[in-house]
């Protein structure tokens, strides 16, 4: 199928582009990677009547270190994030991740903003910007607002965006305190979105487990983390048997007891084995 007919605009600037936004706002949609906006106006799902291309806004085009954070520009597209030696070094979790998302040809296009603001919630990287404490810079004509991953992300492929804001950048601190991460995912082909998958990371001091993050996708109409049950790790020895039982938790904590169709039940052992698997993992990967 063909897209509805829509107008096209190809701003030069960050700041020509939010006045569109501002302008067209709710009829209007940035374009990035276009890998999962384009097939969803060919499917008619999508019917923005303004297209607003960010593509040669180059200065977005960027992933560095400032300060105590990696900050991560609109229009880093995926494959430079997942080829970055500096990712691959000092935030392994995102590399781990990167190697689930999609294929070669996607990846090149794809951005990670990109992707975040579009929040499938089968996709890979909602989890781990929830599990490394991201923060979205939201900008807009009128300003800018900085909210956290755990707040971005409301529902099946909805965000705290508004009509009128750009996700401008993301930021990821640098310093974590966790230094071992784990990652763990089915699907059903290599490259496709999850059907289940988690995202560990855990800091371990004097055989002890001291800080935990725990994220999952796939399974609900959003990446989620539940503090309560990273406390359940914190103070305790990494052993298989606490993991089991965090992984029983996360069960209760993900799905309705009432929920018992193949489907989920299926996702729930899925659960059951990924998350001892990632925390395993991230144990193992601890700097001493
Ligand atoms: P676009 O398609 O350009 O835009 C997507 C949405 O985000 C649109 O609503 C757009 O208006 C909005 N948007 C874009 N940039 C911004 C911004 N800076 N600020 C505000 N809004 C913005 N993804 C996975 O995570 N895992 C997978 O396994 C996976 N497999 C895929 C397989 C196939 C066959 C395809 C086609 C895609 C797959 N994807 C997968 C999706 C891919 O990662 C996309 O690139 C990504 O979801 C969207 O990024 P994009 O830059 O292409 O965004």
């Amino acid at each position: 199928m063909k897209p509805a007919s829509f107008t096209y605009f190809r701003p030069r600037t960050v700041d020509e582009a939010l006045g569109m936004l501002a302008e067209h706002g709710e009829r209007a949609k940035l374009i990035a990677g276009g890998q999962s906006l384009v097939p969803m106006m060919n499917l008619r799902i999508a019917r923005p009547e303004v297209i607003i291309d960010i593509n040669a806004l180059k200065d977005l085009a960027y992933h560095r270190i400032e300060g105590n954070e990696l900050r991560i520009g609109a229009l880093a597209r995926h494959s430079d994030l997942a080829e970055s030696s500096l990712i691959a070094k000092q935030f392994p979790l995102i590399s781990a991740a990167y190697k689930h998302v999609a294929h070669g040809t996607i990846r090149n296009r794809g951005t990670l903003c990109g992707n975040l603001s579009h929040a499938d919630p089968a996709s890979e990287m909602p989890a781990v910007m929830l599990a490394l404490d991201a923060q979205m810079v939201l900008r807009s004509k009128k300003g800018e607002r900085i909210v956290p991953a755990a707040s971005f992300f409301e529902g099946m492929y909805t965000t705290a965006l508004r009509a009128d804001e750009m996700l401008a950048e993301v930021r990821v601190p640098v310093n974590q305190t966790k230094s071992g991460y784990g990652f763990e995912e089915m699907a059903v082909r290599h490259g496709d979105y999850a059907i289940a998958l988690v995202a560990s990371a855990v800091a371990v001091a004097n055989g002890k487990i001291s800080a935990a993050s725990l994220a999952f996708a796939g399974v609900s109409d959003k990446a989620l983390r539940f503090p309560a049950l990273e406390k359940k790790l914190i103070g305790q020895a990494p052993t298989d048997a606490l993991f089991s039982e965090v992984s029983e938790e996360a069960i209760k904590m993900i799905f309705s007891a009432a929920e018992t169709s193949d489907d989920r039940v299926y996702r729930q052992d899925l659960i059951r084995s990924l998350t001892p698997r990632a925390l395993k993992q991230a144990v193992a990967a601890v700097a001493h």
